[in-house]
């Protein structure tokens, strides 16, 4: 019992820790222990490290790990596509080396060995796909179409020049400081592609989070179906009714058969852990820019926006203050105004109130269906797009 209990509190750690990891900084963890978690494990324990290391090493030891920190953060570098490789591939190896003699078994027929296979193979296309393909780089070749495809919209994009390529920045693009070039319809600079998310990879970018989400709820399920073929191929049922004298009911069994489960098949429960979580983890994060998608919205336009409206937001309630202060100034100096209404004073809106209504104004939005059919098909590799070059031409 005391092994079921370890690797209980060993996968519940794990789980604190993965989500502390990857969504501590999400608006409804604030000011909760994961959202502190999460500060000490992006920014606080490499703090101490760089200070530990000063201390033992000096000058030279901390210069040495900020060039390795310049390194993996700052330039393109293929570490995290290792890290994802290693992970795929020794998830796989566990899972084929503990679970595949049991396959074909009481639910999942022999298909399952290649299907599983496969699945792992389009996983890996689509991530050479992301990873590899063009974003969409803007260049003086194609900078005037850009321009015509993607116009300004006068609120978060106005017409200006990128300061390292000298060329005229298109709306919705972004100057990438770690590839070192503009992306057009930039999204984000994904550190496990070691690419840009843009115009032209968004497609396969989405392609890799959703397979990549059923394929954790595959091998999930999968695992689960190879336990429950276990029980029913053991007969563990009847062995703990008729010789352990157990009652025959969901609640006295379902303790004795995880136990069980615990002690003769943990290899396939922690990957079952680690694969729903994963799973869940990628299944959120493709929700999120799904919706993104929905909304013809990119990542650093949310970013855009929320600074937009909070500035807007101020302007107009220092406009509606000066207004107000007017306004009681005339009220002061002219007697002859016939007073407000009390009902009317009671529901008319403060100008502060107001000045809260500014809204979005999305552009780029034409409808759901045009929105998912320009990431499927991006302007760029449209017919439209090089005939506006041979009329620029
Ligand atoms: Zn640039
Ligand atoms: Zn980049």
């Amino acid at each position: 019992m005391a092994v079921a209990w370890l690797l209980v509190c060993h996968g519940l750690i794990t789980a604190l820790v993965v989500v502390s990891f990857l969504c501590g900084q999400w608006p409804i963890f604030q000011n909760t222990p994961i959202q502190r978690i999460h500060h000490f494990l992006t920014f606080g324990a490499y703090d101490y490290f760089l200070r530990c290391v000063g201390y033992v090493l000096g000058e030279k030891g901390t210069n040495a790990i900020l060039s390795v920190e310049y390194f993996c953060c700052d330039r393109p570098n293929p570490i995290l596509q290792v890290i994802y490789l290693s992970i795929l591939g020794a998830t796989y190896y566990f899972i084929a080396s503990s679970s595949f003699k049991y396959i074909p078994g009481y639910y999942l027929s022999e298909v399952h060995r290649y299907l599983s296979l496969l699945g792992i193979a389009i996983g890996v296309v689509l991530f050479l796909l992301t990873s590899y393909t063009d974003p969409g780089t803007v260049n003086a070749g194609n900078v005037s179409q850009y321009i015509a495809a993607y116009p300004y919209d006068n609120m978060i994009y106005t017409e200006r020049e990128c300061s390292t390529c000298k060329i005229l920045k298109p709306a919705r693009s972004k100057h990438c400081s770690i590839c070192d070039r503009c992306v057009a319809r930039f999204d984000h600079h994904c550190g496990w592609m070691n690419n840009c998310i843009g115009e032209k990879n968004t497609r396969y970018f989405m392609a890799f989070l959703l397979w990549h989400f059923f394929l954790c709820l595959y091998g999930t399920v999968a695992l689960g179906l190879i336990l429950a073929g276990r029980l029913k191929e053991l007969k563990v049922v009847y062995i703990l009714t008729v010789y352990y004298g157990i009652e025959n009911s969901f609640r006295s069994l379902t303790p004795h058969v995880v136990q069980w489960l615990l002690g003769a098949y943990n290899t396939q429960i922690l990957l079952m852990v680690f694969l729903s979580i994963v799973s869940l983890l990628v299944g959120g994060f493709f929700g999120y820019h799904a919706n993104l998608c929905r909304t013809n919205t990119t990542t650093n336009e949310t970013f855009k926006w929320q600074d937009y409206i909070s500035w807007q937001r101020k302007i107009k309630e220092a406009k509606a203050s000066a207004a107000a202060l007017k306004a009681s100034i005339n009220g002061m100096s002219s007697e002859s105004k016939p007073p407000e209404s009390k009902w009317k004073a009671f529901f008319r809106r403060s100008p502060l109130e107001e000045a809260e209504t500014v809204v979005k104004n999305n552009i780029y939005d034409k409808g759901i269906i045009h929105n998912i059919w320009e990431i499927i098909t991006p302007l760029s590799t449209r017919r439209s797009f090089s005939q506006t070059k041979s009329k620029a031409g």
